[in-house]
């Protein structure tokens, strides 16, 4: 059965330094190749926040790297088009430079925040008081927000600060961590998990992950090109434990109904 595939969560570079495969000589790094990948997959859309693994030098600010990943997410929406849905990155140290920066991607007609990744970007909280300032405008604007976990409690105190804002957790993971993602989703209406990174590999995970939060809430993501994009698809396609009909679901119908798209 083919399936129609979008990867809520990709990381694309738009210089190839900033390409985050931590095998990076084995693969071919351009954007165009990026592409290339993406397509050989079976994915025909992608979303996801252009991110850095380089260390700050002294000098920069922290705004200055935030803001040339936004440019660079930009112009690699002019490259890939309606394949790509680039994520607005925002940094609670910047709280009016944030909120313009979402004005600039809504102008774009681009409703994603993130991934955020706090602990390469310097903080260590979603729920600073100049984080709930920028999320709250962010959710006065109807945006939908890609997080990368920081703490149980803190997801928790996030979820409850912006019951309207959508969040997209990142990597079921396993242990106490599954189980809090499971207890949150339940809580909280405004919270879906996407199925990147750890977890996946778990056999059963993603069935459990069905029947107790429910097939809404679940999106398919790879963490590509940190993670094994193929590995991830044919991990959902070919998941005997779940249904056709949960595939298509997971696979895009729920990302298409969440973007609205
Ligand atoms: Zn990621």
């Amino acid at each position: 059965m083919e399936y129609e595939i979008i990867d809520f969560h990709t990381h694309p570079y738009y210089d190839e330094n900033d390409c985050i495969c931590i095998h990076p000589t084995s693969i071919k790094r351009s954007p165009s190749e990026f592409l290339s990948d993406i397509k050989r997959a079976g994915v025909s859309k992608f979303c996801g926040s252009v991110i850095t693994l380089n260390k700050k030098d002294e000098n920069q600010s922290w705004w200055d790297i935030i803001k040339k990943l936004n440019d660079d997410a930009l112009e690699l929406k002019k490259l890939y088009g309606n394949a790509f849905i680039p994520g607005c990155t925002i940094h609670p140290d910047f709280v009016a430079e944030s909120k313009r920066e979402i004005d600039r991607f809504k102008a774009n007609g681009i409703n994603l925040i993130g991934e955020l990744v706090w602990y390469i970007q310097g903080y260590n909280s979603y729920c600073s008081e100049n984080m709930k300032e920028i999320l709250d405008y962010a959710s006065e604007q109807d945006m939908i927000l890609s997080v990368h976990l920081t703490n149980n409690d803190d997801m928790d105190l996030l979820c409850e600060s912006h019951p309207n804002l959508k969040i997209v957790c990142a990597h079921p993971c396993e242990g106490e961590l599954f189980e809090r993602h499971i207890l949150r989703a339940k809580k909280n209406k405004n919270y879906y998990l996407d199925l990147s990174g750890g977890g996946i590999y778990r056999y059963g995970m993603t069935r459990r992950l069905i029947d107790e939060i429910g097939i809404d809430k679940i999106l398919f993501g790879s963490d590509y090109p940190i993670c094994n994009l193929q590995m991830y698809v044919d991990g959902v396609r070919n998941d005997h434990l779940l249904s056709n009909e949960e595939k298509r679901l997971i696979l895009a119908e729920n990302a298409k109904r969440i973007l609205k798209i």
